[in-house]
Protein backbone atom coordinates (compact mmCIF):
# COMPACT_ATOMS: atom_id res chain seq x y z
CA UNK A 1 0.00 0.00 0.00
CA UNK A 2 1.60 3.08 -0.87
CA UNK A 3 1.18 6.07 1.90
CA UNK A 4 4.10 8.36 -0.08
CA UNK A 5 3.42 10.18 -3.32
CA UNK A 6 4.73 13.49 -4.58
CA UNK A 7 5.73 14.26 -8.49
CA UNK A 8 8.17 16.54 -8.83
CA UNK A 9 8.76 18.81 -11.69
CA UNK A 10 12.98 18.78 -11.85
CA UNK A 11 15.60 15.88 -11.78
CA UNK A 12 16.89 16.97 -8.86
CA UNK A 13 14.46 16.93 -6.69
CA UNK A 14 13.02 13.29 -7.62
CA UNK A 15 16.74 12.15 -7.07
CA UNK A 16 16.81 13.79 -3.81
CA UNK A 17 13.25 11.81 -2.70
CA UNK A 18 15.23 8.62 -3.80
CA UNK A 19 18.21 9.37 -1.62
CA UNK A 20 16.65 10.19 1.61
CA UNK A 21 13.36 8.10 1.07
CA UNK A 22 14.51 4.24 0.74
CA UNK A 23 10.91 3.19 0.28
CA UNK A 24 10.93 4.90 -2.66
CA UNK A 25 10.44 4.23 -6.23
CA UNK A 26 9.98 5.93 -9.76
CA UNK A 27 7.06 5.44 -11.70
CA UNK A 28 7.15 6.94 -14.79
CA UNK A 29 3.91 5.66 -17.18
CA UNK A 30 3.14 2.85 -14.77
CA UNK A 31 1.84 0.36 -17.73
CA UNK A 32 4.70 -2.17 -15.33
CA UNK A 33 4.23 -0.72 -12.09
CA UNK A 34 0.66 -0.03 -11.45
CA UNK A 35 -0.96 -2.87 -13.67
CA UNK A 36 1.35 -5.45 -12.13
CA UNK A 37 0.05 -4.45 -8.70
CA UNK A 38 -3.42 -3.94 -9.64
CA UNK A 39 -3.23 -7.88 -11.23
CA UNK A 40 -1.63 -8.87 -7.24
CA UNK A 41 1.68 -9.76 -9.50
CA UNK A 42 3.23 -7.25 -6.90
CA UNK A 43 2.53 -4.35 -4.34
CA UNK A 44 2.94 -1.43 -4.98
CA UNK A 45 6.25 0.55 -3.39
CA UNK A 46 5.48 2.36 -0.26
CA UNK A 47 6.80 5.36 -1.57
CA UNK A 48 6.36 6.37 -4.94
CA UNK A 49 8.01 9.20 -7.08
CA UNK A 50 6.14 9.66 -10.36
CA UNK A 51 8.32 11.26 -13.06
CA UNK A 52 6.04 12.21 -15.98
CA UNK A 53 5.66 15.88 -14.79
CA UNK A 54 10.03 16.41 -15.46
CA UNK A 55 9.89 17.33 -18.91
CA UNK A 56 13.71 17.30 -19.19
CA UNK A 57 13.01 13.49 -19.07
CA UNK A 58 10.56 13.80 -22.30
CA UNK A 59 12.96 15.32 -24.51
CA UNK A 60 14.67 13.69 -27.73
CA UNK A 61 17.10 15.01 -30.07
CA UNK A 62 20.29 13.83 -32.61
CA UNK A 63 23.30 15.00 -31.33
CA UNK A 64 26.49 14.27 -33.41
CA UNK A 65 24.68 11.50 -35.33
CA UNK A 66 23.38 9.49 -31.69
CA UNK A 67 20.04 9.62 -31.21
CA UNK A 68 19.62 10.99 -27.44
CA UNK A 69 16.29 10.28 -25.86
CA UNK A 70 14.70 11.14 -22.25
CA UNK A 71 13.28 8.03 -20.14
CA UNK A 72 10.13 9.35 -20.84
CA UNK A 73 10.38 9.27 -24.09
CA UNK A 74 6.99 6.91 -25.08
CA UNK A 75 6.74 4.08 -27.35
CA UNK A 76 4.17 5.76 -29.70
CA UNK A 77 7.34 8.78 -30.54
CA UNK A 78 9.49 6.01 -31.23
CA UNK A 79 7.49 3.99 -33.46
CA UNK A 80 6.54 7.35 -35.14
CA UNK A 81 9.65 9.13 -35.29
CA UNK A 82 11.13 9.36 -38.93
CA UNK A 83 15.07 9.43 -37.99
CA UNK A 84 14.07 6.50 -35.56
CA UNK A 85 12.52 4.26 -38.43
CA UNK A 86 15.10 5.56 -40.82
CA UNK A 87 18.56 5.17 -39.01
CA UNK A 88 17.63 2.92 -36.03
CA UNK A 89 15.00 0.63 -37.86
CA UNK A 90 15.05 -2.30 -34.99
CA UNK A 91 13.85 0.21 -32.50
CA UNK A 92 10.79 2.00 -34.51
CA UNK A 93 10.21 -2.22 -35.18
CA UNK A 94 9.88 -3.48 -31.11
CA UNK A 95 8.05 0.04 -30.38
CA UNK A 96 5.60 -0.50 -32.76
CA UNK A 97 4.98 -3.62 -31.44
CA UNK A 98 3.80 -3.15 -27.56
CA UNK A 99 0.48 -4.00 -26.10
CA UNK A 100 -1.68 -1.28 -27.50
CA UNK A 101 -1.99 2.60 -28.41
CA UNK A 102 -2.82 3.43 -25.46
CA UNK A 103 0.28 1.36 -23.96
CA UNK A 104 2.61 2.70 -26.64
CA UNK A 105 1.02 6.09 -25.81
CA UNK A 106 1.99 5.83 -22.09
CA UNK A 107 4.56 3.05 -21.36
CA UNK A 108 8.36 4.79 -21.98
CA UNK A 109 11.33 3.62 -22.79
CA UNK A 110 13.15 4.01 -19.77
CA UNK A 111 10.12 1.89 -18.20
CA UNK A 112 10.66 -1.19 -20.58
CA UNK A 113 14.40 -0.77 -19.12
CA UNK A 114 13.81 -0.98 -15.72
CA UNK A 115 11.51 -2.99 -15.54
CA UNK A 116 14.04 -5.96 -16.86
CA UNK A 117 11.90 -8.47 -18.24
CA UNK A 118 13.45 -11.00 -20.42
CA UNK A 119 10.46 -9.87 -23.30
CA UNK A 120 10.90 -6.55 -23.43
CA UNK A 121 10.87 -5.26 -26.43
CA UNK A 122 12.66 -2.70 -26.82
CA UNK A 123 16.10 -4.34 -25.10
CA UNK A 124 17.30 -6.21 -28.04
CA UNK A 125 17.43 -3.17 -30.38
CA UNK A 126 19.32 -1.29 -28.25
CA UNK A 127 21.96 -3.89 -27.28
CA UNK A 128 22.66 -4.82 -30.79
CA UNK A 129 22.35 -0.88 -31.86
CA UNK A 130 25.34 -0.40 -29.05
CA UNK A 131 23.14 1.70 -26.81
CA UNK A 132 23.99 3.00 -23.39
CA UNK A 133 22.05 4.43 -20.55
CA UNK A 134 22.65 7.16 -18.24
CA UNK A 135 22.30 6.59 -14.61
CA UNK A 136 22.15 9.70 -12.47
CA UNK A 137 22.32 9.63 -8.07
CA UNK A 138 22.33 12.26 -5.66
CA UNK A 139 26.03 12.94 -4.91
CA UNK A 140 27.40 10.70 -7.35
CA UNK A 141 26.78 12.47 -10.30
CA UNK A 142 25.90 10.34 -13.22
CA UNK A 143 27.68 7.27 -15.18
CA UNK A 144 26.83 5.60 -18.20
CA UNK A 145 26.22 1.81 -18.38
CA UNK A 146 25.51 -0.11 -21.43
CA UNK A 147 21.92 -1.27 -22.15
CA UNK A 148 23.71 -4.89 -22.23
CA UNK A 149 24.82 -4.81 -19.11
CA UNK A 150 21.91 -2.60 -17.30
CA UNK A 151 19.50 -6.16 -16.74
CA UNK A 152 21.16 -8.80 -14.25
CA UNK A 153 17.84 -11.17 -13.80
CA UNK A 154 14.18 -10.89 -14.54
CA UNK A 155 13.10 -7.40 -12.88
CA UNK A 156 16.50 -7.21 -12.02
CA UNK A 157 19.24 -4.39 -12.65
CA UNK A 158 22.39 -3.43 -12.53
CA UNK A 159 21.01 0.36 -11.12
CA UNK A 160 20.90 1.13 -7.42
CA UNK A 161 17.71 1.62 -6.37
CA UNK A 162 18.40 5.96 -5.61
CA UNK A 163 19.56 5.90 -9.34
CA UNK A 164 17.30 7.55 -12.18
CA UNK A 165 17.33 6.60 -15.40
CA UNK A 166 17.28 9.65 -17.51
CA UNK A 167 19.07 9.51 -20.60
CA UNK A 168 19.25 6.72 -23.78
CA UNK A 169 21.74 7.53 -25.91
CA UNK A 170 21.92 5.21 -29.38
CA UNK A 171 24.91 5.55 -31.66
CA UNK A 172 24.41 5.92 -35.68
CA UNK A 173 24.73 2.91 -36.96
CA UNK A 174 27.68 2.22 -39.76
CA UNK A 175 26.87 2.85 -43.38
CA UNK A 176 25.72 -0.01 -45.13
CA UNK A 177 23.61 -1.26 -42.53
CA UNK A 178 20.30 -2.62 -41.60
CA UNK A 179 18.55 -3.69 -38.75
CA UNK A 180 15.79 -5.69 -37.56
CA UNK A 181 13.36 -6.80 -34.25
CA UNK A 182 11.08 -9.59 -35.03
CA UNK A 183 8.76 -11.19 -32.11
CA UNK A 184 6.79 -14.65 -32.50
CA UNK A 185 3.72 -13.50 -30.87
CA UNK A 186 0.39 -16.09 -31.54
CA UNK A 187 -2.22 -12.23 -31.86
CA UNK A 188 -1.05 -8.81 -33.01
CA UNK A 189 -2.12 -6.41 -30.20
CA UNK A 190 -1.80 -6.90 -26.80
CA UNK A 191 1.04 -9.57 -26.71
CA UNK A 192 4.39 -10.61 -25.28
CA UNK A 193 7.44 -12.12 -27.21
CA UNK A 194 7.20 -15.98 -27.07
CA UNK A 195 10.49 -15.59 -28.61
CA UNK A 196 12.41 -12.68 -30.21
CA UNK A 197 15.24 -11.64 -32.24
CA UNK A 198 17.14 -7.99 -33.14
CA UNK A 199 19.71 -8.06 -35.81
CA UNK A 200 22.04 -5.35 -36.66
CA UNK A 201 24.28 -6.30 -40.28
CA UNK A 202 26.72 -3.96 -42.40
CA UNK A 203 27.41 -5.39 -45.19
CA UNK A 204 31.07 -5.30 -47.09
CA UNK A 205 31.94 -3.56 -50.26
CA UNK A 206 31.42 -6.74 -52.03
CA UNK A 207 28.07 -7.25 -50.39
CA UNK A 208 28.92 -10.05 -48.06
CA UNK A 209 27.90 -9.40 -44.57
CA UNK A 210 31.01 -7.73 -42.76
CA UNK A 211 30.09 -7.77 -39.25
CA UNK A 212 26.98 -8.77 -37.55
CA UNK A 213 25.16 -8.39 -33.92
CA UNK A 214 22.33 -10.82 -32.84
CA UNK A 215 20.32 -10.51 -29.29
CA UNK A 216 17.61 -12.51 -28.11
CA UNK A 217 14.54 -11.99 -26.38
CA UNK A 218 12.23 -14.40 -23.88
CA UNK A 219 15.08 -17.34 -24.00
CA UNK A 220 16.62 -16.36 -20.85
CA UNK A 221 16.66 -14.79 -17.47
CA UNK A 222 17.96 -11.67 -19.19
CA UNK A 223 18.05 -10.68 -23.00
CA UNK A 224 21.58 -12.26 -24.61
CA UNK A 225 23.53 -11.63 -27.32
CA UNK A 226 24.30 -14.77 -29.75
CA UNK A 227 27.79 -14.52 -31.16
CA UNK A 228 28.27 -18.43 -32.57
CA UNK A 229 25.22 -17.01 -34.81
CA UNK A 230 27.30 -13.82 -34.93
CA UNK A 231 30.34 -15.45 -36.32
CA UNK A 232 28.34 -17.57 -39.08
CA UNK A 233 27.17 -14.13 -40.19
CA UNK A 234 30.54 -12.23 -40.05
CA UNK A 235 32.67 -12.74 -43.06
CA UNK A 236 29.81 -14.80 -44.63
CA UNK A 237 27.75 -14.65 -47.89
CA UNK A 238 24.49 -12.69 -47.45
CA UNK A 239 22.28 -15.19 -48.86
CA UNK A 240 19.47 -17.37 -47.04
CA UNK A 241 21.63 -20.66 -46.92
CA UNK A 242 23.77 -17.96 -44.50
CA UNK A 243 20.97 -17.07 -42.63
CA UNK A 244 19.72 -20.53 -41.85
CA UNK A 245 22.97 -21.29 -40.69
CA UNK A 246 23.01 -18.69 -38.22
CA UNK A 247 19.51 -19.31 -37.35
CA UNK A 248 20.38 -22.90 -36.45
CA UNK A 249 23.28 -21.40 -34.25
CA UNK A 250 21.87 -19.12 -32.23
CA UNK A 251 19.08 -21.83 -31.82
CA UNK A 252 21.52 -24.84 -30.91
CA UNK A 253 23.09 -22.01 -27.86
CA UNK A 254 20.04 -20.71 -26.42
CA UNK A 255 18.89 -22.13 -23.45
CA UNK A 256 14.70 -21.25 -23.16
CA UNK A 257 12.84 -22.48 -20.63
CA UNK A 258 8.68 -24.25 -20.72
CA UNK A 259 6.26 -21.70 -19.15
CA UNK A 260 2.77 -21.38 -19.62
CA UNK A 261 3.28 -19.66 -23.53
CA UNK A 262 5.62 -22.26 -24.79
CA UNK A 263 7.85 -25.31 -23.86
CA UNK A 264 11.45 -25.05 -24.29
CA UNK A 265 11.48 -27.08 -27.16
CA UNK A 266 8.76 -25.08 -29.29
CA UNK A 267 10.81 -22.15 -28.51
CA UNK A 268 14.02 -23.28 -29.53
CA UNK A 269 12.56 -24.41 -33.22
CA UNK A 270 10.60 -21.15 -33.83
CA UNK A 271 13.94 -19.30 -32.38
CA UNK A 272 15.64 -20.73 -35.90
CA UNK A 273 13.23 -19.13 -37.88
CA UNK A 274 12.57 -15.91 -35.94
CA UNK A 275 16.04 -15.43 -36.15
CA UNK A 276 16.58 -16.57 -39.76
CA UNK A 277 13.66 -13.78 -40.95
CA UNK A 278 14.93 -10.94 -39.09
CA UNK A 279 18.63 -11.14 -40.32
CA UNK A 280 16.75 -11.38 -43.53
CA UNK A 281 14.83 -8.56 -42.84
CA UNK A 282 17.91 -6.65 -41.56
CA UNK A 283 20.00 -7.25 -44.73
CA UNK A 284 17.26 -6.28 -47.10
CA UNK A 285 17.06 -3.20 -45.48
CA UNK A 286 20.50 -2.76 -45.69
CA UNK A 287 20.64 -3.00 -49.34
CA UNK A 288 17.80 -0.44 -49.33
CA UNK A 289 15.52 -2.68 -49.60
CA UNK A 290 11.36 -2.00 -48.10
CA UNK A 291 10.65 -3.84 -45.05
CA UNK A 292 7.33 -2.55 -43.30
CA UNK A 293 7.88 -1.38 -40.05
CA UNK A 294 6.55 -3.62 -37.82
CA UNK A 295 9.13 -6.34 -39.57
CA UNK A 296 7.02 -8.48 -37.65
CA UNK A 297 4.33 -8.29 -39.90
CA UNK A 298 6.02 -9.00 -42.52
CA UNK A 299 7.93 -12.15 -41.14
CA UNK A 300 4.50 -13.88 -41.36
CA UNK A 301 4.25 -16.10 -44.49
CA UNK A 302 8.02 -15.67 -45.08
CA UNK A 303 9.76 -18.61 -46.16
CA UNK A 304 11.78 -19.64 -43.45
C1 LIG B 1 -1.67 -4.13 -21.67
C2 LIG B 1 -0.16 -4.09 -21.66
C3 LIG B 1 0.54 -4.57 -22.75
C4 LIG B 1 1.94 -4.54 -22.74
N1 LIG B 1 2.61 -5.02 -23.84
C5 LIG B 1 3.97 -4.98 -23.86
C6 LIG B 1 4.69 -5.45 -25.00
O1 LIG B 1 4.12 -5.86 -26.00
N2 LIG B 1 6.06 -5.40 -24.94
C7 LIG B 1 6.73 -4.89 -23.87
O2 LIG B 1 7.96 -4.86 -23.88
N3 LIG B 1 6.05 -4.45 -22.77
C8 LIG B 1 4.71 -4.47 -22.75
N4 LIG B 1 4.04 -4.01 -21.65
C9 LIG B 1 4.80 -3.54 -20.49
C10 LIG B 1 4.98 -2.01 -20.39
O3 LIG B 1 3.99 -1.31 -21.09
C11 LIG B 1 6.35 -1.54 -20.93
O4 LIG B 1 7.40 -2.25 -20.30
C12 LIG B 1 6.56 -0.03 -20.71
O5 LIG B 1 7.59 0.44 -21.51
C13 LIG B 1 6.85 0.31 -19.25
O6 LIG B 1 7.04 1.71 -19.17
P1 LIG B 1 6.33 2.56 -18.00
O7 LIG B 1 6.81 3.94 -18.16
O8 LIG B 1 4.87 2.36 -17.99
O9 LIG B 1 7.00 1.86 -16.74
P2 LIG B 1 6.55 1.95 -15.19
O10 LIG B 1 5.46 0.97 -14.93
O11 LIG B 1 6.32 3.36 -14.80
O12 LIG B 1 7.91 1.46 -14.49
C14 LIG B 1 8.40 0.16 -14.73
C15 LIG B 1 9.61 -0.07 -13.82
O13 LIG B 1 10.68 0.78 -14.18
C16 LIG B 1 11.03 1.66 -13.11
N5 LIG B 1 11.30 2.95 -13.76
C17 LIG B 1 10.50 3.58 -14.66
N6 LIG B 1 11.13 4.67 -15.14
C18 LIG B 1 12.33 4.73 -14.51
C19 LIG B 1 13.44 5.63 -14.59
N7 LIG B 1 13.45 6.68 -15.43
N8 LIG B 1 14.53 5.40 -13.80
C20 LIG B 1 14.54 4.34 -12.94
N9 LIG B 1 13.53 3.45 -12.85
C21 LIG B 1 12.45 3.64 -13.62
C22 LIG B 1 9.85 1.65 -12.16
O14 LIG B 1 10.26 1.90 -10.81
C23 LIG B 1 9.34 0.23 -12.35
O15 LIG B 1 10.10 -0.67 -11.58
C24 LIG B 1 2.65 -4.03 -21.62
C25 LIG B 1 1.91 -3.52 -20.52
C26 LIG B 1 0.53 -3.56 -20.54
C27 LIG B 1 -0.22 -3.01 -19.36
Amino acid sequence: MTDRFIAPTTIEDALAILARDKAARPVAGGTDLVVASRQGRKPLPESIVAIHRIAELGQHAVNDGSLVVGALTSHAWLAGSAEVRRHWTALADAAAIVGSPATRATGTIGGNLMNASPAAETTAPLVVLGANVMLRAIGRGSRIVPVANLAVGPGRTSAAADELLTTVIVPLPPAASGSAYIRLEYRRAMEIAIVGAAVLVTLAADSSIASARIALTAVGPTIVRAPDAEAVLAGGAADPATFRAAGAAAAATARPIDDVRASADYRGAMLAVVVTRTIAAAVARARGDAIPIPASRWAHGQEA
